[in-house]
């Protein structure tokens, strides 16, 4: 069943159309004249609009012109209604925007068709685009962590960093590091590993505000974006997330893993950071930094 708006100033076209779609399950929604179609088409959200072309104050022309430059209406299919004939009527419907039209008096089995055939082509399209956002997703996310992957990482902050520049914004980037990674999978095989780069992955999208932004780096490198925020502040987000990794208890095959991270904060805007690339530069070399003064620490660039 679709819910379908159908607008018409004549009452005699309104209720035989209604009939007739009702008849086959569709829920119909009536209005007489332009104004109150646009209201209906907001308020209402319907899959289909039947539009009427003749109609007195604002026609049919004018009020699918309009139906398409709103964002709540403009992929809704149009299908007008003309009792005119001449070729033209229908070539300036559809060139305005309309999918299809059906003549007055019409045809109830070629309403139904018409109708029915827009709904079906409706459907596939948005089947269309929710698997294009589905591997967009896939495209840009890591399949272990769920986090953004290496590559989307990079795409984001330099337009991220284009951004700040030119509002003259702060931005925080935050690289950090498993601390001896490499013994869980030595010790206890790469699922365990596994196990441990997704639990880490959990932490930091629970951590991070919904606007921040974090991305698996590689490996064991974990990367966040931290936007409008300063220097301390970027500390203050790496260090709450160092502490709570380091409280929390890893579970795996009944094994205990504690896990520590290491991490580096670099923010802009600094005298040696003029790109996304010299902000990761300076950020890792916070990230080194941290490792080398003992791990399980945070450090900052300073330059
Ligand atoms: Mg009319």
């Amino acid at each position: 069943m679709a819910k379908i708006l159908l607008i018409d100033d004549s009452r005699l076209i309104a209720h035989a159309a209604k009939k007739t779609l009702t008849r086959v399950g569709h829920e119909i929604i009536l209005a007489e004249d332009g104004v109150a179609g646009l209201e209906k088409a907001k308020s209402e959200q319907p899959d289909l609009i039947l539009l009427d072309l003749i109609m007195p104050g604002m026609d049919g022309y004018q009020v699918c012109q309009k139906l398409i430059k709103e964002e709540s209406s403009k992929e809704t299919p149009v299908i007008m209604l003309t009792s005119k004939s001449e070729p033209a009527d229908k070539v300036k419907a559809l060139k305005i925007g309309a999918l299809d039209y059906v003549t007055k008096p019409f045809d109830e089995a070629e309403l139904v068709a018409r109708v029915n055939i827009h709904l079906r082509l409706k459907e596939l399209y948005e089947t269309v685009q929710e698997k294009n956002r589905q591997l967009q997703d896939l495209a840009n996310k890591d399949g272990l962590t769920d986090l953004f992957n290496h590559r989307y990482f990079h795409e984001q902050l330099s337009k991220d960093f284009l951004r700040a520049r030119r509002y003259h914004e702060s931005l925080t980037c935050v690289l950090l590091d498993i601390d001896h990674f490499k013994k869980f999978n030595d010790t206890h095989g790469h699922l365990t590993g596994d196990v441990v780069l997704k639990a880490l992955g959990c932490i930091i999208k629970d951590s991070i505000r919904d606007s921040d932004f974090a991305a698996r780096y590689g490996g064991e490198e974990f990367a966040l974006v931290l936007y409008h925020t300063d220097g301390p502040g970027g500390f203050d987000v790496a260090e709450r997330l160092r502490r709570r990794v380091d409280d929390n208890e890893v579970h795996d095959k009944g094994n205990v893993l504690h896990v520590s991270i290491s991490a580096g904060v670099a923010t802009f805007p600094h005298k040696l950071i003029h790109n996304s690339k010299e902000l990761i530069e300076c950020t890792d070399k916070a990230l080194y930094q941290a490792k080398n003064n003992g791990r399980n620490r945070v450090e900052k660039f300073d330059g």
